[in-house]
Formats: C-alpha cells, structure tokens, sequence
C-alpha cells in the first residue's frame, strides 16, 4: 500500500495524490496547477502517470485546483470512473466547460509569443469538448454512503463544509489482511459560512493516516459575523450617498453567500430596497447548481427559506443577467444598484467594464472582499491606488475602496489544529498539503507543542509514502 503526493505539495494548487493497492492505482483528485502561462501549460499536460493505467479517480470537491486536469487525463486515455457527490459533479460541469474556454482562449495568447520566438504552435490544454466528453465518466455517491472503486478500497464522503458539494474522503485501505484508514480532508470549510453545513472534524473515526490541507496554516481568520456586519455597513453607507456598489467575486461560493447576505439585509429592511445584479454567465449558472442541490444547505438556510418564503438565492430586488446585451444595459443606470461580477481579482471578464464605468464617481464604492494576488488590478485596488489601468487606458479612481475580510471557505488557523488534534488521538502520522512554507512550519510548529502529536510531514511533490 504506497500513496504518493503528486501536487499541491509545498503549493496550493494541483492536488492529486496516488494510492497504490492490490495491483490497483486510484488517484484521489486530479487538479491544475494554476500560476503563470508558460510555466503551468508543461507542468499540466504531462502526467508522472499512464492516464490508461488509473483505475478510478475520486473527487474531493469542484474547484479547479482539484478538478480542473480531469478533462486532460481522459483526453489522455483515462477509461474509469470519477467518484463525487452530486451537487460536486454539477458544479464539475459547469467550471470544467467554463475552463476549456479559458485553455481554448489563452492559447491563443501562448501561441502569438511562441509565434514571435519561432517556435511552433502548440494545443490548448484541453477544450470545452473535452470537458464535455470527461462528464459521462462521473459517478453520483451521497454524503456518508460506502462505495467501493477499487478492490480493497471502501471509501466514503463526508460534508467538508467549503462549498456546495465538498467532501473530505474516507478510504478504509485493506491488502493481504492489512487494514488502514486514511481520511484525506479536501479542502476544510469553515463553521457559520451561509448556506452550507459545518465541516466534520475526523474525530473519533480512528485514523492511520490523515492527509490535510493547510493553506491558512498561519493565519486565524476574523469572524464571519463580523464580516457581515462590515458587509452590512458598506452597501448600506454607499446606497444612502445614491452610489452604486461594484463587488468583484469568484463566481462560485463567493457569489453565492454574498447573494444571501443581501437577501438577509434586504428581506429585514436593514438596507435601501436596491436592484441587485450578478452579471457573470458562471456565477448564474452556478446558483442553478446551488438550486438544484437543497439537500446541501444546513438548517440556518432552511430557516430563512420557510420564514421568507423564497428561495436562499432569489429575491424580488435580484437579477442574474444573462446577455452581453444585459451587462451592457448597468453601464447607463444612474440609480444606486449593486453589482456583483467576476473575475474575482479583476484579471478578466465583465467586472472590467464595471470597474471602469464607475471608478470616476466618488459616491461608488468597489468592494473587495477575498484576497487578490500579487500583480492583478483587484490587488491595485485593493491597495488604493489612485491610477488604474484598464484595457491599456489610465483611470484616475475617485470610488472609494473598501476591503472586507473574514469571508474565505477555507479553514483559519485555529479550525485547522482542532481539526488535525481531533485525529491526533489515533493517527499515526499527519501529511500537510495544500499550502505554502509559512502556513504548513505555522501550523506544524503550533501542533508541535502538544507533546502526543503524532510525526507531521509536510512533503515535497513525488514523495511517496508506505502506508
Ligand atoms: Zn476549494
């Protein structure tokens, strides 16, 4: 019995980890690598594996950094099948089209550089029709019901509380009368967050082996309340001055929980009774996910539904535009409104337009509300620059900036070391993936000073362990 770390090793991004059991491979996740261009597109399109040779896959959740390689490794000769929950497999379909896009898109980009360097071109990635062709290879499994993908192996998902749909997965491990029970966390939700069930913790589950991420290793986050009341603030100080509000988010999770923070406000009147936008094609076809998938929202969100009488994600004041024609059509509006867009770090997409149509207003405000990387204009704005560049124009920015914390999906780090102690007790050892140095040696040191703690390794990529 051998796993082997293949990605989000030492880095957030490209989780795929391989089990070797019985003469069988089954790859737990199978996700991109993300960061720039021309150093991910190699790193992504060549496998350290046979696709062939897998016998099963099995998902943890939908974000790209878990998923977003499936539609490579079948296009790749991968025959089998990939285990999720439903709602995971819904939102798959969705972000892996919405990802062939992207790849078909910015090859082109790729290839005008490769063009001027001499070289010759090279194909996308993968296409919208590959990841058409990878959605027949899902097989649907609810939450807590033991499948089993391949001989010796009953796995089993359990609500990881991080978006709709996500799962931490339990494989109970036998070969030649040996027993092991690995339990790998996905990514770690958070209590509180809207609409979704708090995250199992594996407690009391008798764990070998626990394989866990830490991006927040290092940092406690604010409270989510607090965040909402913050929220709460902003539309309510910028609608009152007549300006319109522009949020840029990631169109799923993010969107969604800011949907029903504004259903709150407005449904008890604590805000103006303002149209609401979401003008990004992902974000709307997302909450359809959302809507088809009530058997993921936890009692909070059913509470709301039968007090208000109307659904989570819509509201009379809402809109989910569809048309270029539509997002075209806020651009006039005079009327305090608030709109909700992606990108997320206004790198792309419709947000720009938004951005620009309403930065010279000193009454708007643009409403950060994640982290923006290093380089993007949502970081410029994030750090209130005055000058923006937008489309290759500059932009002197007279909208205020407002930036709120405390709203990410992810585990903080006090959720991170009740989570890896409540396995402590059994574990044999801890493997931390899914982050950076400073937040795995954080969290590492921190779990550290409790003396029973069993090792806790924090591998390079192609390490392997025997389990
Ligand atoms: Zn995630």
């Amino acid at each position: 019995m051998k796993l082997t770390i293949l990605g989000a090793a030492q880095t957030v991004t490209g989780s795929k980890h391989l089990i070797e059991i019985n003469g069988k491979r089954l790859l737990l996740e199978c996700g991109l690598f993300q960061g720039q261009r021309e150093k991910t597109y190699q790193h992504n399109l060549n496998f350290d594996f046979d696709p062939a040779s897998i016998d099963a896959v099995i998902l943890s959740h939908a974000h790209i950094d878990h998923s977003g390689n499936l539609p490579n490794l079948v296009k790749q000769g991968y025959q089998g099948p990939i285990y999720a929950t439903p709602a995971t497999r819904d939102l798959a379909e969705i972000m892996l089209k919405d990802s062939g896009h992207i790849h078909e898109y910015d090859i082109k980009y790729l290839n005008n550089k490769r063009k001027k360097q001499g070289l010759p071109p090279v194909e996308p990635l993968y296409t919208i029709h590959d990841a058409v062709m990878t959605m027949p290879h899902f097989r649907e499994i609810g939450y807590e019901r033991a499948f089993n993908p391949v001989k010796g192996v009953t796995a089993r998902f359990i609500e990881a509380g991080h978006i709709l749909g996500s799962a931490a997965i339990l494989l109970d491990l036998e070969e030649r009368g040996k027993s092991i029970r690995l339990w790998f966390s996905g990514d770690i939700g958070r209590p509180d967050l809207p609409l979704l069930r708090d995250p199992v913790l594996p407690k009391g589950y008798g764990i070998d082996t626990l394989i866990m991420e830490c991006t927040y290793g290092d940092r406690p986050h604010d409270d989510i309340q607090e965040a909402f009341n913050e929220f709460h603030l902003v539309l309510d100080r910028t609608l009152k001055r007549g300006g319109k509000v522009i949020i840029p988010a990631f169109s799923v999770g993010r969107t969604q929980t800011l949907v029903y923070f504004i259903n709150q406000l407005m449904s008890e009147e604590k805000i103006p009774q303002v149209p609401v936008f979401v003008d990004s094609p992902l974000a709307t076809a997302a909450s359809d996910v959302y809507r088809r998938h009530p058997e993921c929202f936890d009692q909070e969100t059913w509470d709301m539904i039968s007090e208000y009488r109307h659904p989570a994600l819509d509201f009379d004041q809402l809109t989910y535009t569809h048309s270029v024609e539509e997002s075209k059509a806020l651009n006039s509006r005079k009327d305090p409104i608030i709109i909700i867009s992606a990108s997320g770090m206004v790198e792309a997409g419709r947000i720009l337009h938004h951005v620009k149509n309403n930065i010279h207003d000193e009454r708007n405000t643009i409403l950060i509300v994640s982290w923006q990387a290093p380089h993007t204009l949502g970081r410029r704005l994030a750090e209130r620059k005055r000058e923006i560049r937008i489309f290759g124009e500059s932009y002197y920015r007279r909208a205020q900036i407002e930036t709120i914390n405390g709203l990410s999906s992810h585990a903080g780090q006090r959720l991170l070391v009740d989570y890896a102690k409540s396995a402590a007790p059994e574990a044999k050892q801890i493997i931390l993936v899914h982050g950076e140095e400073p937040a795995a040696y954080a969290l590492k040191e921190l779990l550290e000073e409790n003396k029973t703690m069993p090792p806790i390794h924090f591998p390079e990529r192609m390490t392997t362990f025997e389990l």
